[in-house]
Order: C-alpha cells, then sequence, then structure tokens
C-alpha cells in the first residue's frame, strides 16, 4: 500500500514556490507552532521546579517540627517510632523516616518505621550528614533517581539543650506524584498541540484555497480582456476580405466591360480564400486560447512525417519555379504530437514557398547541440529586424506590397509558435530583408536511463 503520492508532495513544493502569499502562511503556522512549543516547554519546567520547592519546604517544616520532639524522646524509642509512624501514615509522600546516631561503628539507625532494621548501619550518605552536623539549624536536601522514580533524600540534626548534636532525622521523599502531574499536564499540552496543528493545517488549506479562486478571477479577467481584443480584431480582419467582395460585386451589378471582369472575379475568388484561411486559423486560435487544442504526445521519429509534408508540397514548390531539398537524418525519437508537429513544418514550408520568388528551400532536421533542430530555410523576401520582433504576434503580417499580393491571415505564425511551444519546443526567425529567412524550430530530446 502507498502512503503517499511523491508527485503530490512535489506538486504541493512546486505550488508553495510559485506562491509566495503562501510564504507568509507558512511562516505564521511555524511561528506559532513554535511559540506554543517554547511556552509549553517553559511553564513544565516552571511547574516542576515549583512543585520540586514545595516539596521541599514541606519535608523541611516537617523536620523543623520534629526535631524537639525527637530530642525530648531521642531515649524512647517506642514512643519516638509511635509518632514517626503518625507522621508518615498523614504523609503518603514519606518514603523512608530515620533516626539515625553516631556510634563507633558508624551511622546508626536508632529507629525507624521498619522495625527489621532498627540498629544497623547507615551507608553512603557521608556528605549529606556531614553538612546536617555542620549546620544543625537547617535542613539539606538532595535528589536520588530509583527505579524511574525522584525522591528528595533530606537531613536535619537533632540537637540537646546545649545544641549539640545528638541524632540526624533523615527522610526520603517520593515525587512520583508531582512528576506524574507534570507527565499529565504534558501529555494534555501535546493533546492542544496536535489540535493547534490540525487547525493550522485547516488555516493552510482554507488560504491556498483562497489564492487558487483570487488566481482564477485573475486568469478569468485576463481571458475576458483576451476576448475582447480578439473579437475587435477578428471582426476588423473579416470586414476587409468581405468589403473588397462586396465592392467588386456591386461594380460587376452596375456592369463592367468584359475584358475587367475576369480580373474582378480573380480578386473575388482571391478574398473568399482569404476568408476561408482566416475562419480555420481563426478556430484553431479559439481553440488554442481556450487551451481545448489537446495534444497526443507521443515518442517517434519526426522524420517520416516531416518528409511527408514536403513530399505534399513538392508540386507547389515547382509550379512556382523554386527547388525544395529536404535533409532530415532519421532514427532520432523526440516527444511529440506528430499530427500537430505535420501542421508546423506545412505553415512554415507554405510561407517559405509563399514569400520566396526564386532559389531554393532547405528543410533540415536532426541533433544539434543536444536538441532536435528542424530549420526551414528560404531565399526568399526576409524581412527586417523590426518585422522579426513582431512576427509571432496575432494578425502580424509585413507591410509592403509583396506581401499583400500572397492570401494570408497573419495568424499562421502566432499558432505555429502556441504548438510548438504545447509540444515542449521553442522557435525563432534569423532573415535578412532581401536575402532570406530561417526558421528554426526546436525540441529536448529524451533522456534515456
Ligand atoms: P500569413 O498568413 O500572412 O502568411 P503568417 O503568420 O504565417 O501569416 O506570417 C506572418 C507574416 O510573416 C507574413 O505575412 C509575412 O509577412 C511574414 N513571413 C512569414 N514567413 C515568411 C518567410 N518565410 N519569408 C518572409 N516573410 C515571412
Amino acid at each position: 500500500m502507498k502512503f503517499f503520492d511523491t508527485r503530490a508532495l512535489k506538486r504541493g513544493a512546486d505550488r508553495i514556490r510559485s506562491t509566495p502569499q503562501l510564504w507568509l502562511t507558512i511562516f505564521v503556522a511555524i511561528a506559532i507552532f513554535g511559540s506554543f512549543l517554547y511556552i509549553a516547554n517553559r511553564f513544565t519546567g516552571i511547574a516542576r521546579d515549583a512543585q520540586d520547592r514545595l516539596v521541599n519546604v514541606r519535608v523541611g517544616s516537617l523536620q523543623d517540627a520534629f526535631a524537639p520532639l525527637a530530642a525530648l524522646f531521642i531515649n524512647d524509642t517506642p514512643q519516638l517510632r509511635a509518632y514517626m509512624q503518625d507522621i508518615a501514615g498523614k504523609n503518603p509522600t514519606i518514603a523512608e523516616f530515620l533516626v539515625i546516631t553516631q556510634t563507633p561503628n558508624g551511622w546508626t539507625i536508632k529507629t525507624t518505621l521498619d522495625e527489621r532494621s532498627i540498629g544497623s548501619t547507615l551507608l553512603g550518605y557521608d556528605f549529606l550528614l556531614s553538612l546536617a552536623v555542620a549546620d544543625p539549624s537547617n535542613s539539606f536536601t538532595v535528589e536520588e533517581l530509583g527505579n524511574g522514580e525522584r525522591f528528595f533524600r533530606t537531613a536535619r540534626a537533632v540537637t540537646d539543650s546545649e545544641d549539640k548534636v545528638i541524632a540526624v532525622l533523615l527522610t526520603r521523599q517520593t515525587l512520583s506524584e508531582a512528576d506524574r502531574q507534570i507527565a499529565a499536564s504534558i501529555q494534555s499540552s501535546f493533546g492542544i498541540l496536535v489540535v493547534i496543528l490540525l487547525l493550522l493545517l485547516v488555516l493552510f488549506f482554507h488560504h491556498a484555497r483562497i489564492i487558487d479562486y483570487s488566481e482564477l478571477y485573475r486568469r478569468l479577467k485576463e481571458i475576458d480582456q483576451l476576448k475582447d481584443d480578439f473579437v475587435g480584431m477578428v471582426s476588423h480582419e473579416l470586414r476587409s476580405p468581405l468589403t473588397i467582395i462586396r465592392g467588386y460585386i456591386a461594380e460587376l451589378v452596375a456592369g463592367v466591360e468584359e475584358g475587367r471582369k475576369s480580373e474582378m472575379l480573380k480578386r473575388i475568388d482571391r478574398s473568399a480564400q482569404t476568408l476561408n484561411l482566416l475562419i480555420a486559423d481563426i478556430l484553431d486560435v479559439a481553440r488554442l486560447e481556450q487551451g481545448r487544442l489537446a495534444f497526443t504526445m507521443n515518442t517517434i521519429d519526426p522524420a517520416p512525417g516531416i518528409l511527408g509534408v514536403c513530399e505534399e508540397l513538392q508540386k507547389l514548390t515547382l509550379a512556382k519555379g523554386l527547388t525544395l531539398s529536404p535533409h532530415v537524418s532519421p532514427g532520432t525519437e523526440i516527444h511529440i504530437d506528430s499530427e500537430r508537429l505535420r501542421q508546423v513544418v506545412m505553415n512554415l514550408v507554405s510561407n517559405a514557398i509563399k514569400y520566396s520568388d526564386t532559389g531554393e528551400i532547405t528543410v533540415a532536421g536532426g541533433v544539434d547541440g543536444g536538441r532536435y533542430i528542424l530549420r526551414v530555410s528560404d531565399t526568399g523576401i526576409g524581412m527586417s529586424a523590426e518585422d522579426q520582433k513582431q512576427l509571432f504576434g496575432k494578425f502580424y503580417r509585413v507591410q509592403g506590397e509583396r506581401v499583400r499580393t500572397e492570401v494570408g491571415t497573419g495568424l499562421g505564425l502566432w499558432i505555429t509558435k502556441q504548438l510548438v511551444e504545447g509540444m515542449g519546443g521553442t522557435i525563432s526567425v534569423e532573415s535578412i530583408k532581401g536575402v532570406g529567412s530561417h526558421f528554426i524550430v526546436s525540441f529536448p530530446l529524451i533522456h534515456k536511463t
């Protein structure tokens, strides 16, 4: 079973990278999360210290109160023990309660809660006991760890009426209850932290969706504007051939000399052809702009398709007294839509034929500089650097009599560029006015793993 899709993760990361508005949300989310973690940690530390101090003070007070009693009953151990049992019964945190005295054998247990240890020698608390003896008016505490529990070991001297140390009280208090409370509050903090995390995630996705909507709104406005521009341009472009057709028809109806009729009918036919082309191109433009033109991408050798187009156009080339020479090396596969590539080659070679009066058109295809390059070159009318800059814009046609005599819409190169880019390629032009043009289409090669 797959728990997460790495592509979705990558898409998410790309989305975040490309949407700076989301960075602020992420920053705020991390800041809130981090602050809570820091504050929860600080409070836990403070609470633990306060608990420890409280237990310490309690033990100190208990020993302060018990020390005079211990001095009084130091030689009546049964009575002393009865008092100790009474105190321990009321303070369940007391795990051990000893009264010890110094004998030649060391510190010996004079009395304690557990009768069996009375009389045995106590080892291991020399430092704590020496502190208690050195300063009999105070109690001293050290922290101990045992079986995963924390304890406070506290010692206090018992003095007689001449302030001479006659015994030491030694207790062992368990901190497990306090620690359990702290652990419970840490656990509930983590619960809250998880809730905060979930809320932040909801906030994040909500914000992402709002950004989506605002992006969608921006795109819609853009499309609306494009549509307006396009409708304006199209109606203007459609009107020109129609005006020409209607003008000639009006003249024909009014009656013209026989010799002019055929010329006028030819012009009407040319304008009708322009209208036809315009409508076909406009449909392509509309599909491309609305993203409705589907690309069926395949890994194929483009050579046969390119050669097929050249073959189809040979007749037209020869009719104009031009030559068309394809130099296409087969054997390289690229990722393209073969039908769209055919359309691209058809547009470029048709233009080369249309805008050349003499010479040769060459179509070269093959690998060059790590990419697949298709180059359509002609020895035609060429164009200025200024025209080259605007060449791929919608309805752009180079000004001049020579271009005007050719049927055209000025949409072919815009469509060609969209098709090439839609297949992941690029297109550029190199041209010298009066010398010829090169149209260069380039596609990435497929990296075989
Ligand atoms: P059109 O339908 O006018 O041919 P295109 O978009 O295909 O529209 O081309 C736009 C303009 O670019 C043409 O009108 C022409 O002025 C110029 N052009 C295109 N191809 C060539 C070429 N091979 N040589 C010179 N000029 C060209």
